[in-house]
């Protein structure tokens, strides 16, 4: 099963390779493909916002898997204007003077960075790289500014009736243009507002406004003009042309019947003559569960950093790899985490062999999902299996190991492997220090699960040994016998059952022999033990705690 050399990445079926291929067949042969995604920084880039980042980045990693040379830009579109003050922002009366300005001229509330748009775009660029998505940034304020785009600007202006016809063609007769239309629109260069009315255009590059705002009227030309910027109809074709963008992803509002996308593929090849990249449609996220303790700056939204507290950089690759774009899906933060590392962490196995699928195609297809979930690529950017294999340890158990070391993660990952203890994971074999800093990172996320999202049942503390009888549980004369015949038969030899099975096995012995039904004695271990009627297994929960320390608790009855 290693022996993946001769592997052709084409006969996988995962979705990011069919729609390479598909780009690749479209598009035909190039020297470079450029594949697009962006989004305007309004306020906080959620999760759903995302979806498009790495979904674009997926099909970015399987084109270099076919040996091309990718282009991957994320256009930041902060030339657009500041519609209204999002709820929960801080400093919102000063925020208010700036509407009608672009984002990128609102200052930032916070007063971190340069301005409102940058804020949003540092927190993104900040996290991005932590699950290897390195596109190059656009700053399309920047762009727009430098008049870089007056020939595309120019050519709209040119085109202003075709324009119409095309945007006209998918508006029902109530919203079809009325009265004069301009494909631009100008941020008056006296007070920044967009409250502008283009009055005419020379035919070449003078374009005359005046604003509502100030009154200021002048004639700009767009060789140097800095206010002047397309409509986002024509704004994102003309993008594509001028990127010569073979493939961008776009959400659901973009890609319903005759939505901006559909407009923009006629308005770039009639306009522009270029065609439009080749796109899927990307659903929307649901979100179940408590992420935890949120900012306040950002209302109820769940961004990509609220993910990686619960879920590894790997993880988040997974939910999105593992998923196809245009189905809809839940994110979870309850008890379905510990299924989804589940299921991780078979993928995982089955991809190094470990685990045998039930068939070829299987194989390939959770082989291909692995590989994409990885954070580090291979040479030239293609995905790759990790170079270490990782130290699998099931994130039910973590979780319990972390809280019988009551919250001391180093503690917890020195536990593993150790003698017959901690051993659950791996059948006792210590990690090597390589795959240390992955178990580190998996801890890191279920402790913050355990803390913030687990529900109360799951979360559990030691009892402190010798501590007052009347501080201990109350239980029945026959429980304290069980709990007593627990400590001298099962936990007095703990160390010489060969797994969790054999020690259950012993339990049930012990049980057995003092007339208890399981579940009575079980209730019993669990209050002597953490003071609750349930709990993690109990022959695993008893194997991952030192000896020592559990007689000394038990020694109570
Ligand atoms: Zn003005």
């Amino acid at each position: 099963m290693a022996g993946e050399s001769n592997r052709r990445p084409g006969h996988t079926a995962h979705w990011a390779d069919a729609t390479a291929e598909k780009i690749i067949w479209e598009k035909g042969d190039k020297e470079q493909y450029t594949c697009a995604s962006g989004i305007t920084p309004s306020g906080t880039v959620h999760i759903g916002n995302f979806r498009e980042i790495i979904s674009t980045d997926l099909v970015v990693r399987s084109l270099r898997d076919r040996g091309k040379t990718v282009r991957f830009i994320y256009s930041w579109d902060d030339y657009d204007v500041f519609r209204k003050v999002p709820v929960n922002m801080p400093g919102r009366e000063d925020l208010e003077k700036y509407l009608r300005f672009p984002i990128t001229v609102v200052p930032d509330p916070w007063g971190r960075d340069s301005s409102y748009a940058r804020h949003h775009e540092v927190d993104v660029e900040t996290v991005l790289p932590l699950v290897g998505i390195q596109p190059e940034f656009l700053y399309q304020a920047e762009r727009y500014r430098s008049s870089l785009y007056a020939a595309g600007i120019r050519r709209a202006l040119e085109h202003r009736e075709l324009l119409k016809d095309i945007l006209d063609k998918f508006r029902d007769e109530e919203h079809k243009i009325q009265g004069e239309w301009w494909p631009v629109g100008v941020f008056c260069d006296g007070c920044h507002k967009d409250e502008t009315e283009v009055e005419s255009w020379d035919g070449e590059w003078g374009l005359r406004y005046h604003c509502l705002s100030c009154g200021r009227a002048e004639t700009v030309d767009l060789r140097n003009a800095r206010g002047v910027k397309l409509g986002w109809r024509v704004d994102w074709p003309m993008r594509w042309e001028y990127e010569k963008v073979d493939f961008e992803p776009a959400g659901k509002d973009h890609h319903s019947q005759g939505g901006s996308f559909d407009t923009a593929r006629h308005v770039c090849k009639e306009v522009y003559g270029w065609d439009a990249p080749v796109t899927f449609r990307y659903d929307f996220i649901g979100i179940k569960g408590n992420p935890g303790k949120m900012s306040s700056s950002k209302g109820k939204v769940v961004d990509l950093p609220d993910l990686l507290r619960v879920y590894t950089p790997e993880l988040v690759r997974y939910l999105f790899a593992g998923t196809r774009p245009n189905t809809e899906f839940t994110i979870s933060f309850d008890l379905d985490v510990i299924k989804i590392y589940e299921d991780y962490d078979k993928t995982e196995r089955i991809a190094w062999g470990d685990e045998k699928p039930k068939d070829e195609d299987t194989f390939k297809r959770e082989k291909r999902i692995y590989e994409l979930s990885q954070v580090l690529t291979g040479p030239g950017g293609r995905p790759a299996m990790p170079p270490v294999k990782p130290y699998q340890i099931p994130f039910r158990h973590l979780c319990s190991l972390i809280q019988i070391a009551d919250g001391d993660i180093e503690k917890a990952i020195a536990s593993l492997g150790r003698g017959g203890q901690g051993s659950a994971a791996e059948g006792g074999v210590r990690p090597t220090a390589e795959q240390i800093p992955g178990i580190r990172s998996r801890a890191l996320c279920a402790k913050y699960w355990i803390d913030e999202c687990a529900p109360e049942e799951f979360r559990f503390k030691l009892r402190t040994p010798g501590a007052p009888a009347d501080a201990g549980p109350a239980l029945s004369p026959e429980e304290r016998d069980a709990v007593r015949r627990l400590r001298d038969t099962v936990v007095a030899r703990i160390e010489t059952y060969a797994g969790d099975k054999d020690c259950a096995e012993a339990i049930y012995k012990a049980a057995e022999d003092s007339h208890l039904e399981g579940k009575t004695l079980f209730r019993a271990a669990y209050q002597a033990l953490i003071g609750k009627d349930q709990g993690p297994r109990l022959a695993a929960f008893l194997r991952s705690i030192n000896k020592d320390r559990l007689l000394a608790i038990l020694a109570d009855y």
